[in-house]
């Protein structure tokens, strides 16, 4: 049995950036840039006052104190967007707001709240340095500089930025389209009322919604019994998209056809089984260019293989350069007596406490637990045949995004 490292490497093989089309910026948050953006002039474009005060030669005031004051002649106002027609000369000042121009002959402004108006004069009672309260041009960001490197999601930082720059447009990658098909005869929808036997379908819509957290489009999702006439249909439709989820019988009961089905179909399986808890019956394989991820049934199996595999995977389609979040070390808080021949992503809850990380398995970890994943935050790493870990060892934590009270 393939063990979580070599599995993930195969799934990374076996996975390429989709395709590159130009968006505009106001539709691009979430989405992957395709190539390095280099600024196309400077930031600031121009000298610009960083203050609202006077514009000023700094020479001029090198002999200004309380004791000492000096006056400068005003010449007028620049306000922001404006820019002055005349030049300014020794003995002369300008008043300016924040973010205006610097006019020509000026080299630092004096703040507002530092001088006293005195009819068309101005009184300063302080020397200021050279440079002081200007922001320069190019200070911020040279021109060429490489602003954004290809792979970064872009988010409002980066939004911000490229509007700047008048990027109206932007070049990304495609998302994956990805098709969910849950299955199982016990399975009823929300609003039903489940008779004995019966459950209350929840995967589909909790992986649409870790879907959603990469931006990846949903196209279709659904639930199936175990129905081989049935299942083959909804997997034909399903494996259209660029990535296919079907969840649930993928293990080896006696209505477990998903995997079967799915090689009929021509789905090449890469690979079936891996030596990881909660999850093992993972399956991994392709038609064409459609990748297909067979996840157990059982939620919080689902759901941590989604966390290890799937969004990562999603990630790489998408053409970001950071596939997940890193694993942070924290100190644990109870000891891990029960640990298996497989490598264990214990749910637990994830803190900080003086500049520390901290974590507590859960008590409760079936692969069918529901309660573990609202109640969780964190995933933590216990290897195969480890011995007991005691409370206060560092262990490695994968923080999850899961709000808990
Ligand atoms: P399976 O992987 O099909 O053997 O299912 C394993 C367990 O997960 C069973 O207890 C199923 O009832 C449950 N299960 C399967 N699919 C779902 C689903 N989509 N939503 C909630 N529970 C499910
Ligand atoms: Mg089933």
């Amino acid at each position: 049995m393939l063990n979580y490292e070599d599995a993930r490497a195969l799934v990374f093989q076996n996975i390429k950036p989709l395709g590159k089309y130009t968006c505009p910026l106001t539709e691009s948050q979430g989405l992957a840039l395709s190539d390095d953006i280099l600024a196309p002039h400077s930031i600031p474009s121009f000298d610009n006052s960083g203050v609202d005060g006077y514009a000023v030669q700094a020479k001029d005031l090198a002999e200004a104190s309380l004791i000492n004051p000096i006056l400068l002649q005003n010449l007028g106002y620049i306000a922001a967007g404006d820019f002055a027609n005349e030049i300014m000369h020794s003995g002369q000042c300008m008043q300016i707001a924040t973010g205006a121009p610097l006019p020509e002959g000026a080299n630092s402004v004096v703040m507002k709240e530092d001088i006293k108006i005195e009819g068309s004069q101005i009184r300063f009672t302080r020397l200021i340095q050279e440079k002081e309260n200007v922001r320069y041009r190019g200070e911020d960001i040279p021109e060429g500089d490489k602003i954004i490197p290809a792979g970064t999601v872009i988010g409002p930082a980066q939004i911000a930025t490229l509007a700047t720059f008048g990027f109206s447009q932007v070049p990304v990658h495609r998302v994956p389209k990805v098709s969910i098909v849950s299955t199982g005869s016990e399975l009823i929808d929300i609003v039903g009322k489940p008779s004995e036997g019966q459950i209350r379908e929840s995967n589909r819509f909790m992986l649409a919604g870790m879907v959603r957290q990469e931006y990846c489009e949903i196209l279709k999702i659904s639930m199936v019994p175990d129905l081989p006439e049935v299942l083959t249909d909804a997997f034909e439709e399903a494996l259209k998209a660029d990535v296919t989820l079907i969840c649930g019988g993928m293990s080896i009961g006696e209505k477990d056809f998903a995997k079967y089905l799915l090689k009929e179909l021509g789905v090449m399986e890469i690979f079936w089984k891996i030596k990881f808890k909660p999850g093992k019956p993972l399956f991994f394989g392709h038609r064409g260019k459609t990748r297909v991820f067979g996840l157990p049934g059982n939620p919080a199996s689902s759901y941590v293989l989604f966390e290890e595999f799937v969004r990562p995977a999603l990630r790489k389609m998408m053409g970001r350069r950071v596939l997940e979040e890193s694993m942070v070390k924290a100190t644990l808080e109870t000891p891990i007596t029960k640990t298996y021949n497989r490598l264990h992503f214990m749910r637990g809850l994830l803190h900080e406490e003086n500049g520390e990380f901290r974590v507590r398995p859960l008590k409760f970890q079936g692969s069918h637990s529901i309660g573990s994943i609202v109640a969780s935050n964190a995933l933590i790493r216990v290897e195969a045949d480890s011995p007991s870990i005691p409370a206060g060892s560092k262990v490695s934590v994968r923080p999850l995004r899961n709000e808990i009270n």
